[in-house]
């Protein structure tokens, strides 16, 4: 019989390592390209996984090899008592490495705790360094708060800050060079991402996708050139690039234009307790039932197993069988 907890191979031979955990699906502003604006039905206290929950299933993932954890959301910082999360996961054994994606809102108040509880890592999404811009984006207030955050976080030592900023074509082009500054000017990775079809409205069009080829062209024309960097890690979603002069790394993240399924090593849970192999995928796999309905260990390790054996080859946005998931970034986890 099969070690249910031996490592996770799909069926293309990919081993998954990391893990992509979703705290909550609540979140502070209203980014376009993720929620609806107004009126979103956010889930029920009860049905969002608890911490011991989500320790239970990190604990079984990580005796299958997961080694790195990511927490997101919606906005994880809004998840009350996140830093105690962290606390727990730290000590699972396996765990090497704790992130967490954040829109910078409460950070400023949270990153001493964090950082004290074991956070290893921090992404800060910004995508305009114009106050205007940002609130087109997010329909909501904040832009300094964000700026105050990511200092913030530096103060209490968190180093290689990254900075998600999704690009979007008509809309974001401006912001290209002042963002490629500001990472030369306080030693951060900007990370551009293409907009991804998994916004709310399903207004999604591939016209909208600014491509990273063209933003570093952008980038090159009014900056510097860009001089690859080493890629270690083959199974990391950028390709990163540092200025000629050595000031200031820039990503790029090119789900559309340049799919990086082969190398893929992610799995997800959402905030209540679906298993997910893929952003896109449109099948889930209910940990929580399990969990709540008294399964053991192996029982947990096994759905597990079986949500990896399922999963495709890739995404397949640019085909044209491609169908979107039902469910929004927020409601997913990014
Ligand atoms: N609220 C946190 C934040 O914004 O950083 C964490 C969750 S958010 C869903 C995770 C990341 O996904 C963010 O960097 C966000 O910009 C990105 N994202 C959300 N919707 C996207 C989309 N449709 N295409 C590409 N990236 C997207
Ligand atoms: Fe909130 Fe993050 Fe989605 Fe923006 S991208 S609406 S900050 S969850």
């Amino acid at each position: 019989m099969t070690d249910p907890f031996a490592p996770l191979y799909d069926g293309f031979g990919r081993l998954h390592t990391s893990l992509r955990i979703s705290v909550t699906d609540r979140c502070n502003i209203r980014c376009f390209y993720c929620m609806p604006a107004e009126n979103v039905r956010f889930l029920p206290r009860r049905e969002i996984l608890s911490f011991e929950e989500i320790e239970r299933f990190a604990r079984v993932v990580a005796r299958m090899g997961v080694n790195k954890l990511r927490l997101t959301g919606g906005e994880p910082t809004v998840r009350h008592g996140l830093a105690d999360l962290v606390r727990m996961l730290a000590f699972v054994p396996g765990i090497d490495d704790i992130a967490l994606t954040t829109n910078g809102i409460l950070l400023a108040e949270q990153a001493q705790g964090l950082k004290d509880a074991g956070l290893h890592r921090l992404n800060v999404s910004l995508d305009a360094l114009n106050a205007e811009t940002f609130k087109k984006i997010t329909r909501r207030e904040g832009f300094e708060r964000v700026l105050e955050g990511i200092f913030a976080a530096q103060r209490v030592g968190f180093e290689k800050i990254k900075i998600n900023a999704v690009a979007i074509r008509g809309l974001t082009e401006d912001e290209v060079v002042p963002l490629g500054n500001f990472a030369r000017q306080h030693d951060l990775e900007v990370r551009f991402i293409e907009f991804m079809p998994l916004d709310a409205d399903g207004a999604w069009q591939n016209d909208q996708v600014l491509p990273g080829h063209r933003i570093r062209e952008i980038l090159e024309l009014g900056i510097l050139p860009l001089v690859p960097l080493p890629r270690p890690d083959p199974s990391q979603p950028a390709t990163d690039y540092v200025f000629a002069d050595g000031r200031g790394r820039i990503g790029f993240i090119n789900p559309v234009t340049e799919p990086f399924c082969g190398d893929c090593n992610r799995l997800r849970i959402t905030a209540e307790g679906k298993i997910r192999n893929c952003l896109f995928s449109i099948e889930e796999w209910d940990a929580r039932a399990v969990m709540r309905s008294g399964g053991s260990d192996e029982d947990l390790a096994n759905l597990v197993r079986s949500c990896v054996a399922a999963k495709k080859a890739g995404h397949g946005i640019n085909s044209d069988e491609f169908v979107k998931p039902a469910r929004a970034m927020y409601e997913i986890g990014g």
